[in-house]
């Protein structure tokens, strides 16, 4: 009987060292920095980023600088980074879903006090994507979507509509626009009708049906409204800081070019428009320029900006 006490209490004492050690504060999330003189650099949750994924650049300036802007260049994209309440200047790295893995350069840099260019250069490694194959079979009448010219020119279009970063911070949160249904992921490599195409899969398939309402995943305003031979009706949303949501195949599309969305509010309802099957909602995520996985960007740690000038 002593001896099975002594043993209980052995094991209340390691189980509650076990619950301190992982007992971390919600925002201690896994990171990792560098500094130099002048920067110090956070990239949030991990410098280990797998294709088509997001992360977080926070940079806190060390030198007594109180610049006017801070910029960064990563895979060819330029990235503007916006003051944050806590004083780091914050912004979204996305990884194009067929960029080169291996270390990567995020090249950060901003004019100090004195007007001298101050540049710091933190590595990312980005890593395979983990996506997946999908054999998709498309009916005879889709099948001149299939065809090389069409989706060329309707990435164009969307690339042009997606490449813009609004200083003004519209978001706080970003909730998924339909219930939370994953029928098809990101990324995936899709091969149509036994070789006739082969594309990659731009946003997150939820299960729904036609009819049903489709929310603003953010407050945000409404940049981009056609009707596209693949996308069907689509709708862009532009939440600040870089960061666009898209909403495709729609039945109905609710909202005009220019108008201000709160977050939840119906923008259109969820149909079978374009290069489909049958209904669902296709969400997209853009971050500068990029379209990156939604799901994922969902759980990044967001900052809270200064209030809009
Ligand atoms: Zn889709």
């Amino acid at each position: 009987m002593r001896r099975f006490q002594v043993v209980s209490v052995v094991l209340v004492i390691l189980v509650g060292l076990t619950a301190i050690a992982f007992a971390r504060p919600a925002n201690a999330q896994p990171h990792a920095q560098d500094a130099s003189s002048h920067m110090f650099v956070i990239v949030q949750p991990s410098t280990e980023i797998q294709q088509g994924r997001s992360a977080l650049l926070r940079v806190q300036i060390l030198d007594g600088s109180q610049p006017k802007e801070v910029q960064a260049t990563f895979l060819g994209h330029v990235i503007y980074l916006y003051p944050s309440v806590d004083g780091d200047w914050v912004g979204f790295l996305g990884v194009d879903m067929e960029a080169p893995r291996g270390t990567q350069p995020v090249e950060i840099f901003y004019n100090d006090t004195d007007g001298v260019q101050q540049t710091f250069t933190q590595e990312v490694s980005v890593v395979w994507g983990a996506f997946t194959y999908q054999d998709i079979g498309l009916p005879y009448a889709l099948e001149p979507l299939l065809d090389p010219e069409i989706n060329r020119e309707e990435e164009e279009t969307l690339l042009r509509a997606m490449n813009r970063t609004t200083p003004e911070k519209f978001f706080t949160s970003f909730i998924t626009p339909v219930r939370d249904i994953v029928i098809s992921e990101f990324g995936g490599i899709r091969n149509y009708n036994n070789d006739a195409f082969t594309g990659r899969h731009t946003g997150t398939d939820y299960m729904a049906t036609t009819g049903d309402p489709v929310a603003a995943a953010a407050d945000g305003r409404v940049v981009f409204i056609a009707h596209l031979p693949i996308h069907g009706n689509h709708i862009i949303i532009d939440h600040g800081w870089g960061i666009l949501t898209g909403y495709s195949h729609l039945s109905e599309i609710q909202v005009v070019p220019g108008q201000l969305v709160r977050q939840g509010q119906t923008i259109g309802l969820v149909g079978a428009t374009g290069r489909v099957q049958g209904a669902h909602l296709h969400f997209e995520v853009m971050v500068n320029g990029v379209w990156v996985d939604p799901p994922q960007f969902l759980t990044l740690p967001l900052p809270a900006s200064l209030p809009n000038p």
